[in-house]
């Protein structure tokens, strides 16, 4: 079996890394270069960032430390949700109706700005549509029917459907679930081959792009110049999209992310006759409880099963010791079954759920926060930070307007008061 990821330039050795398209060799940054837009990060925020101004002629410099899609990109459960953060109703007071509604909407073209990009640029990264949100409890059923009642209001045009417990079978073969809603507008694929391939694209458009190449200063000003080991770029705008992997770089925005880590292990390719019962139409899945299970099946028929989030800053010893347990209470029916591979990577959670959008100096913007949900907002991001440098920031004000809380404790206390503020929400769970 594939080992826990230790941090190295080498992607994490997922079911992702062993099958990616191909291996990435970006050059390491050495020298001096002048661009319109350096971008700091090579996850989706960063490259689709790149992407989107590239494809409006921009000069673009991105800079990754490790490998592209080294981070939580590279590593994730590959759910694309629709939606971005958990209820903006929240902020009425800093975005008004008008941008609850729009932060609505975004949330659904989110996952249109995935699937176009993958279509316009060709990706080959297994998209397959169809999404089960699986409730264990009666109040995860309750909120269930008020999204559906949502999405119903305002025009959805993909297939829904809420289940009730009976109807539960057609879609996981698991006793765990008393009912969901199916959303066929949102579905699952291939997360690493995504972003190497829209990498791909961004540097066919004239991006340059470098691995192996940390920041380590930004020095601000009218033309910015931002550090590596061995190189400089100068640009007339920063875009930082390090995220949960950003460390001390900018303390300003720092702080208001804490990485969590998440993880996953993947099966060996499981026979017809079995994952055909487990997950019949071959969606994506999550519970609705704070510390969720995720699971789907891979191309090649493997079940991923995600979960167990870490808010202490240490990975398990064992992953597969504490996954497959869980794995085996949703579906008991693998319990001879290898696993194959164990991994894990770095959410960043913000205070309030919202994606962190925002401005440090007039030409050094941000992003990052996506608190697990990062696949389809991501990209929703990267286009919002491209409009807002070409001079239209209207729905990147909309972020830019809500606060975000610096977590307290500083640097060294920030994780474990995480994880005790969790446990509350965990045993809330239990009612
Ligand atoms: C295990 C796991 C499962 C998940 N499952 C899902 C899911 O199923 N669906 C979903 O929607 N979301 C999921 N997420 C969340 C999603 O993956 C993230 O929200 C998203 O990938 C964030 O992208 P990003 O580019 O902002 O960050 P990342 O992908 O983490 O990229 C940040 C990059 O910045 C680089 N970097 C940092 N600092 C520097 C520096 N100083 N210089 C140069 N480079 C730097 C890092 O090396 C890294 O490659 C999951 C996350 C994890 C970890």
């Amino acid at each position: 079996m594939q080992k826990t990821p230790v941090h190295t330039n080498t992607h994490a050795p997922s079911y992702y890394a062993a099958t990616a398209n191909w291996q990435t060799d970006y050059p390491t940054l050495d020298g001096q270069i002048e661009v319109d837009v350096c971008i700091v990060g090579g996850g989706f925020s960063g490259v689709s960032t790149a992407l989107n101004l590239a494809e409006r002629g921009y000069k673009v410099a991105l800079l990754e430390a490790h490998k592209i899609s080294w981070g939580a990109s590279g590593r994730n459960g590959g759910q694309l949700i629709r939606g971005i953060g958990h209820g903006a109703e929240q902020f009425r007071n800093a975005i008004g109706e008008e941008g609850v509604k729009s932060i609505f909407s975004m949330g659904l073209e989110a996952v249109n700005i995935v699937r176009n990009s993958i279509e316009r640029h060709q990706i080959d990264c297994d998209l397959t549509m169809g999404y089960f949100d699986a409730a264990t409890k009666t109040r995860h059923i309750r909120d269930l029917e008020a999204d559906f009642d949502e999405l119903s209001k305002f025009g959805y045009t993909h297939e829904i459907e809420m289940l009730d417990q009976h109807q539960v079978s057609s879609v996981v073969g698991s006793d765990m679930y008393i009912g969901g809603l199916v959303d066929m507008g949102s579905g699952h694929l291939h997360p690493l081959n995504l972003c190497i391939g829209e990498a791909r694209a961004a540097e066919k458009l004239g991006t340059q792009l470098f691995e192996n190449s940390k920041v380590t200063r930004i020095q601000h000003g009218v033309k910015p110049i931002i550090f590596t080991e061995k190189g400089s770029v100068t640009a007339n705008y920063v875009v930082l999209g390090g995220n949960a992997y950003i460390g001390d770089l900018e303390p300003k925005i720092a702080g208001k992310v804490l990485p969590a880590g998440s993880y996953i292990i993947a099966t060996e390719p499981l026979p017809e006759s079995v994952y055909q019962k487990l997950l019949p139409r071959n969606m994506a899945v999550c519970d609705q409880r704070a510390t969720l299970d995720y699971f789907r099946l891979s191309a090649d028929k493997r079940m991923l099963f995600g979960g167990m989030c870490n808010y202490s800053g240490r990975d398990p010893a064992d992953i597969t010791a504490t996954l497959r347990p869980k794995m085996l209470k949703v579906f008991p029916q693998l319990n001879n079954v290898a696993i194959e591979y164990e991994w894990g990577g770095n959410i960043g959670i913000g205070a309030n759920r919202m994606p962190q959008l925002g401005r440090i100096a007039d030409n050094v913007l941000f992003m990052q926060a996506y608190s697990g949900h990062g696949v389809n907002a991501t990209h929703m991001m990267g286009r919002l930070v491209a409009d807002a440098i070409c001079g239209q920031a209207e729905r990147f004000d909309i972020f830019a307007n809500i606060k975000h809380m610096t977590f307290p404790g500083g640097k060294h206390l920030r994780s474990p008061l995480l994880a005790a503020g969790m446990l509350y929400h965990r045993f809330l769970d239990l009612f």
